[in-house]
């Protein structure tokens, strides 16, 4: 999903609108982490880095692994590890949203994005979920479920 969504994805399993810009970073993090990664190689492959074109991109293996590997299981444990020995205070949250992140990608990725949980070790993914991108049911169902978890944490936190 795209970032707006995964802050909410983050705020609602967190339930911590107190932290929202931290959680904004930490729920975008599979994606931050990848980025780098996703403009060397689409610039590697002269690819135009146009917003209404780049979901085009083909992405050669060795962009997916990077992918995969931010947006699986392994992937979090190890960044999550790697953010508690400088930010142990913050851990949890951080570990919350980035599970989030991949809660959503699992439901919104299909094809060779669908998010991999089990990546290197197996090919596992839903076979039933489509590109949010593409198919705009798919988006505006999450957007919908998350505004309505949204608004209930809001109310509950007496903020309106
Ligand atoms: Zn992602």
């Amino acid at each position: 999903m795209d970032n707006i969504a995964h802050w909410l994805g983050g705020m609602a399993l967190t339930g911590r609108p107190d932290l929202f810009f931290l959680v904004f970073i930490f729920s975008n993090f599979p994606d931050i982490l990848s980025a780098p990664f996703f403009f060397y190689y689409a610039i590697k492959e002269k690819f135009p880095i146009k917003k209404k074109v780049l979901f085009e991109w083909k992405p050669p293996r060795e962009y997916l692994e990077y992918y995969r590997f931010f947006h699986s299981i392994l992937g979090t444990l190890l960044i999550t590890s790697v953010f508690n020995v400088f930010f142990p205070q913050y851990t949890k949250v951080f570990l919350l949203c980035y599970i989030s992140h991949i809660i959503l990608d699992m439901f919104s990725h299909g094809g060779f994005w669908a998010t991999r949980i089990f990546y290197p070790f197996s090919d596992f993914h839903l076979g039933f979920t489509k590109n949010h991108w593409e198919h705009k049911l798919t988006r505006r169902t999450i957007f919908i479920a998350l505004l309505i978890i949204n608004i209930n944490i809001l109310i509950r936190h007496k903020i309106f």
